[in-house]
């Protein structure tokens, strides 16, 4: 599904001496290194304030910490995601709220979102589900309307670009009050272990946010509330500083290879291409399919059979899932959800598919569902 040793293989030595300059500084915790990443990744965003975390489940889980939010308050989320995105909800007490997504584009639905909108709604968790933004221009609008936080899940579109109708763009992460993402290896900018950001241009959302992220403090053993220990490690972010100016470059290359599927599977009525979402770019993450009128299991079994994996995310939706089955919710209450996770199969994408992989992996697809 990714390679990630052929990518390293091509900037070795700026990583290499990214780790070792950590080493051998001993800066191990909070270096300078994380510094200039943040630096840099301000500069890559337009954010006016960068916090590294330790993941993106954290960088989600303070953003809604920052947000003062209460037990009981109610936070809108899709029910197509991972589960990252209503695990902190829940994890903080608050009441994940789902709604159903777009059959085209995967991404929530926006007359679902405000339907779903009750007194207690606090926050809207929009997802940029496989690297393209929702369709934030809606979502601002109605989040204004109703005094609601947006706190977006850009953990999978690093780097998407979304176009407002006044022409003005905005990078994935920087539209909501605050964006967060991951560095997990295989996402589009990943360490070598686990890393994550939270983005915000207020400063004193960032100021709290921070706090929280070291234990509830602004200075040193003194505790103003209760917080968590979340940071990035010096050693990822010399990695991620080193891999950084070579992003746009990857989301290129992840492109190319999702035109390529796209073309292949232009004609064929029973593999679905993703939909693009209007006013954002697609950084491809996920290159996902909806396979419709053939056995999606037997296809993804048969081509592991000739060497392509491909995986389905997400195979239940949220509200199926065992650990958050509410009462409020039932089987066929979302029925794009339950349909997509019965179809999609993501196929191999990252940054280093070559022309013959492609013609392999689409030749064979082709062959596989006739
Ligand atoms: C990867 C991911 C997360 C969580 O990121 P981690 O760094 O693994 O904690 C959250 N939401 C979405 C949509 C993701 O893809």
């Amino acid at each position: 599904m990714v390679d990630l040793q052929t990518q390293y293989q091509r900037i070795k030595q700026d990583i290499d001496a990214g780790i070792q300059e950590v080493i051998e500084s001993a800066a191990f915790i909070k270096g300078p290194k994380v510094a200039e990443f943040q630096a840099h990744l301000e500069a890559y965003t337009g954010a006016k304030h960068v916090i590294p975390v330790g993941n993106g489940t954290d960088a989600l889980q303070i953003a809604l910490m920052g947000l003062g939010l209460k037990p009981g308050d109610e936070v809108i989320t899709p029910t197509f995601t991972f589960i990252a995105t209503a695990e902190v909800v829940a994890l903080l007490g608050l009441t994940p709220v789902v709604v159903d997504v777009d059959w085209n584009t995967m991404n929530i639905d926006v007359e679902a979102v405000r339907r779903a909108i009750t007194p207690k709604t606090k926050a809207i968790v929009p997802v940029h589900l496989f690297g393209q933004c929702a369709p934030m221009d809606e979502i601002m609008k109605i989040a204004e309307e109703h005094h609601l936080f947006v706190v977006e899940d850009a953990c999978q579109a690093i780097g998407a670009q979304y176009t407002f109708p006044d022409g003005t763009t905005k990078q994935a992460g920087t539209i909501g009050h605050i964006g967060c993402t991951s560095f997990f290896p295989s996402k589009n900018l990943g360490c070598y272990g686990d890393g994550g950001a939270i983005f915000t241009d207020d400063d004193a959302l960032a100021d709290r946010m921070r706090a929280i992220a070291n234990h509830g403090c602004h200075i040193r053993y003194h505790h103003d509330e209760v917080g968590v220990n979340s940071r990035l490690d010096s050693i990822q972010a010399a990695i991620l500083d080193a891999k950084l100016p070579h992003l746009n470059e990857y989301i290129a290359a992840r492109r190319k290879a999702a035109d390529y599927y796209d073309k292949a599977f232009a004609n064929n009525s029973k593999l679905l291409i993703p939909g693009r979402q209007a006013h954002s770019t697609h950084v491809f993450h996920q290159y996902t399919l909806r396979v419709v009128g053939a056995n999606r299991d037997e296809l993804r079994s048969q081509l592991a059979e000739r060497g392509i994996p491909a995986m389905i995310y997400y195979p239940v939706p949220l509200h199926q899932q065992k650990a958050y089955l509410d009462p409020r919710y039932k089987d066929g209450d979302f029925p794009v959800a339950e349909r997509l996770a019965e179809c999609v199969l993501s196929l191999p994408m990252h940054t280093e598919l070559d022309e013959e992989q492609l013609a392999y992996i689409t030749s064979n697809t082709l062959d596989l569902i006739g």
